[in-house]
């Protein structure tokens, strides 16, 4: 707790000293959205098209969506992240309903389990060791305990496979395992599809139910249906499950929290039942979700031309991201000679990545470079640019031989 509590505090603490910090070649890589090559937040050219489009609609109102939210939205979010030929979804086993961005997805997922799951013994889930910090509040919050399960291996700076695979074993059937459907926060390690399927494997010999929690499709690899496979394989596989939906990063639409929970089903009835008892307990929270960036993810989503602008501004945002990890980590290796072994800097995934290094050297390089990243040694990739990679890396280089 005393930890999580210090990478949080740490977090807000990085983020504010670097805002205050006048030193001109300051770096921000505490950061959690997505900056440009000038560092400034980008708006997507997508999403200013579908904004001028919805000025241009005088016959949109400012009623209330429905409770479950927009339904051509939640339809083809549904189909966004479980492939517009699910069988789930044609089978109608798909309770999708419309939530405050990714974090209201998970709260309200989180609340619904807590309702509603057949829980055997004491109400837990299993949160990766370590896990995006908002998580633990989000399931303590309605009553649920976290617990961690081993995921990432400070020695590879990789994935704890067998870790991960015997916490899975050795839980008690029936248990619930929240798992980052694709660029792990904070660690950027994924699991590769072979290692994807013995999860599964082991998910369905136990009995264990899936928390998927997805806020960065597109925005690992460049393409959205790339980072959907394994959400979409624990589906075609039977696993039990839901999935927590995020448009803050995809969209760049952070501020107008456009997200969806996805409750999959064994029948139709069943995610009917499903629905009406999410429906109760939207109402309680927020009575009904917010149109504004709804009907801009709407128009994306729907319009065939700008869904396929819509898919090169994410490669534009997941292009840019690897190549800063491309070029830090020849920067590191062929020009610097870095000590230490710099591969999981280009086979991370996502915004984040975990350097590795110690909470001394992510010190040092607050307190001399005016370098900012949690304790952790968490930096964001975007915070990276042509013009202040090269004075990173020198002076990353410089705390690492201290
Ligand atoms: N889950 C994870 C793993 C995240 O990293 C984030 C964003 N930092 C979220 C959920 C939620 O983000 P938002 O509520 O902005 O969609």
């Amino acid at each position: 707790m005393a930890d999580r509590l210090k990478q949080v505090v740490n977090h807000i603490f990085s983020s504010n000293m670097s805002s205050a910090d006048p030193f001109e070649k300051k770096v921000n890589l505490g950061v959690g959205a997505y900056r440009d090559d000038n560092d400034k937040p980008w708006v997507l050219p997508v999403v200013r098209k579908a904004e001028q489009i919805l000025l241009n609609t005088p016959s949109l109102d400012h009623e209330y969506l429905p409770i479950t939210g927009l339904p051509e939205f939640t339809t083809a979010a549904a189909k966004l992240i479980l492939g517009s030929d699910s069988n789930a979804i044609m089978e109608g086993r798909v309770t999708t309903v419309q939530t405050i961005s990714g974090t209201g997805a998970n709260h309200l997922g989180a609340l619904f389990l807590e309702r509603f799951y057949p829980w055997v013994g004491k109400k837990e889930i299993y949160l990766s060791d370590p896990t995006w910090a908002n998580h633990q509040a989000i399931f303590k919050n309605v009553g649920i305990t976290p617990i961690n399960y081993p995921y990432y291996d400070p020695k590879t700076i990789g994935l704890d496979f067998n870790g991960f695979l015997n916490a899975l074993k050795n839980a008690p059937n029936k248990s619930i395992f929240l798992i980052h459907a694709c660029a792990h926060n904070p660690t950027g390690v994924d699991p590769s599809k072979e290692q994807w399927n013995a999860i599964a494997d082991m998910m369905l010999e136990k009995g264990h139910y899936g928390f998927f929690d997805c806020a960065y499709q597109g925005f690992a690899s460049g393409n959205l249906d790339n980072d959907a496979w394994a959400v979409r394989e624990f589906v075609k596989r039977g696993v039990n499950m839901l999935v927590c939906q995020s448009f803050a990063k995809n969209a760049g639409l952070y501020g107008e929290r456009v997200g969806a929970l996805h409750v999959l089903s064994s029948s139709k009835e069943a995610a009917d039942r499903v629905k009406s008892q999410l429906s109760v307990l939207q109402r309680s929270e927020i009575s009904n979700p917010p149109t504004y960036g709804a009907r801009i993810v709407n128009l994306i989503l729907n319009d065939a031309e700008l869904f396929e602008e819509w898919k090169r501004d994410i490669a534009t945002m997941a292009g840019r991201i690897i190549d800063m990890r491309q070029q830090l980590y020849k920067v590191l290796t062929d020009e610097l000679k870095t000590p230490g072994n710099w591969d999981h800097i280009v086979n991370q995934i996502g915004m984040f990545s975990f350097t590795g290094i110690t909470p001394q050297q992510s010190q040092a390089l607050v307190e001399k470079a005016h370098i900012y990243m949690t304790a952790n040694g968490r930096i964001s990739m975007t915070g990276l640019n042509g013009k202040n990679l090269r004075y990173f890396a020198g002076c990353l280089d410089k705390a690492v031989r201290g």
